[in-house]
């Protein structure tokens, strides 16, 4: 899938321009109209073939927002992904 910010969110900003293929929007722009930043998991790729790790989550202050998603066919997946809800970054 991708990966996925959750409500811990605190809209800072930080992971909006570190995104490699903008899948990132902010609140203004989220389609589910929670008051968070939102991933597209259409667009995600979860920083393969950009970075080691995702980007986002590596400029997000807040501990544990950006977690790993549901894998689905056809997406494309890190290799080092950890089950869907566990923190991509381990702080
Ligand atoms: S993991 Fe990478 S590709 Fe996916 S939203 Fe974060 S920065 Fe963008
Ligand atoms: S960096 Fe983290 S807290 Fe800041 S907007 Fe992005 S997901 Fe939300």
């Amino acid at each position: 899938m991708a990966v996925v910010i959750n409500d811990t969110c605190i809209n800072c900003g930080a992971c909006i321009d570190e995104c490699p293929v903008e899948a990132i929007v902010d609140e203004d722009d989220n389609p589910t109209g929670e008051e968070i930043y939102y991933v597209y998991e259409d667009k995600c790729v979860e920083c393969v073939g950009h970075f080691d790790t995702p980007a986002c989550a590596e400029s997000c202050p807040t501990e544990g927002c950006i977690v790993w998603g549901e894998a689905k066919d056809g997406m494309t997946l890190h290799a080092d992904r950890a089950d869907a809800g566990t923190p991509c970054i381990d702080e």
